[in-house]
């Protein structure tokens, strides 16, 4: 059984088959237009799209070596997303399921990144929490089957990685600035500089504060010395970092006492951050926590996630017609 995916929800054109049991092949082209730019703009992105996804799905085909007749179904992300980057490869799936006449299969992109823990092994046993961490969203998912997922909790406003990628802005390094600062993050005091913790009840999250924090900060500094951000961009981008991943794993940690989980996962671009890897290890390791974390290829957008959740769709028969349309924002 061959599965085609397809993921073009932001900046990243990606298709990978699904062979037999495995990820045959996953090619991601990311868009590096983007970063002269300061942050993804929609317009462009969609033409990008344009551009890789032919390419792009003709090598998935290659590196895994069948050919499109072979394909038994075509799975791709329907949202949540930029609408204009997630209509390139919705009707890109639609057309090619027509003309192959194979059943489509609309994937839940952030459903996805949860079953990306389903790529390899070891593979996390139900039931299971994912601190799910990306560009656009900060939920803790109750995850009882492959496709029975349940939000309990999630930030009110901003994602966790836009606070790292506008803190990168203020900073003065370029998009996406989350890789960066955990690099910087590395070589500083992680004590050097104290952010206040934002108040939220239950497993709900904020990010907006810190953000504001974050900036007056820096704006109170540089008027006392100019250069405060190159002499202490280190300790910053530590100080910044052992916040944001305080935040999420004070929830984490409430979480798991709450529903008495104790298999936990994370997901998600920020998933690829080393601290919080590190972090959630320790806190692993202390609390007597299995501890699930993506290959760093899986963390980010990729259509091998698309191409599992795919899977566990086609099984089950869960097909849409072509009359399907991309979805901005989307639940479960
Ligand atoms: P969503 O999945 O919510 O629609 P997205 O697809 O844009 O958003 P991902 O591709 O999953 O998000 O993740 C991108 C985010 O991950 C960016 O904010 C980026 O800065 C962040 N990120 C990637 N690597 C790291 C890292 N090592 N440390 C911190 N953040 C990181
Ligand atoms: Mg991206
Ligand atoms: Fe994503």
């Amino acid at each position: 059984m061959n599965i085609l995916a397809i993921e073009s929800s932001c900046d990243e054109t990606s298709a990978a088959i699904f062979t037999n049991g495995k990820i045959a092949s996953n090619v991601i082209a990311t868009q590096l237009i983007h970063s002269q730019y300061g942050g993804v703009v929609p317009e462009l992105a969609s033409r990008a799209h344009q551009q890789h996804i032919l390419p792009v799905v003709d090598k998935a085909l290659k590196d895994a070596k069948v050919t499109k007749n072979d394909l038994d179904a075509i799975a791709f992300t329907k949202g949540p997303g930029l609408l204009g980057a997630l209509l390139v490869g919705t009707s890109f799936a639609k057309a090619m399921a027509l003309a192959l006449n194979i059943p489509l299969i609309e994937v839940n992109h952030m459903q996805a990144h949860v079953l990306a823990h389903f790529i390899d092994d070891p593979k996390p046993s139900f039931p299971f929490l994912c601190l799910t961490v990306s560009g656009g969203h900060t939920q803790i998912v109750k995850v009882t089957g492959p496709l029975e997922m349940e939000i309990i909790g999630e930030t009110k406003d901003d994602a966790v990685g836009e606070a790292f990628d506008k803190t990168a802005k203020l900073l003065d390094l370029p998009y996406p600035g989350g890789p960066l600062i955990d690099k910087y993050a590395k070589l500083g005091n992680s004590a050097a500089f104290l952010f206040p913790l934002p108040e939220m009840p239950g497993l709900d999250f904020s990010f907006s504060g810190i953000k504001t924090s974050i900036l007056y900060f820096l704006q109170k500094q540089v008027r006392e010395n100019p250069d405060f951000i190159r002499d202490n961009l280190h300790d910053i981008c530590a100080s910044v970092q052992y916040t944001l991943i305080d935040i999420l794993l004070k929830k984490l940690k409430k979480a798991a006492r709450e529903t008495g989980i104790t298999e936990i996962a994370i997901a998600g671009g920020v998933s690829a951050n080393s601290g919080l890897r590190q972090a959630l290890s320790g806190l692993g390791e202390k609390l007597n926590w299995n501890i699930y974390i993506p290959h760093f290829e899986y963390c980010t957008d990729n259509a091998a996630m698309i191409a599992i959740a795919g899977y566990y769709k086609y099984v089950n028969n869960d097909f849409c017609d072509q009359t399907v349309s991309p979805m901005a924002r989307m639940a479960f």
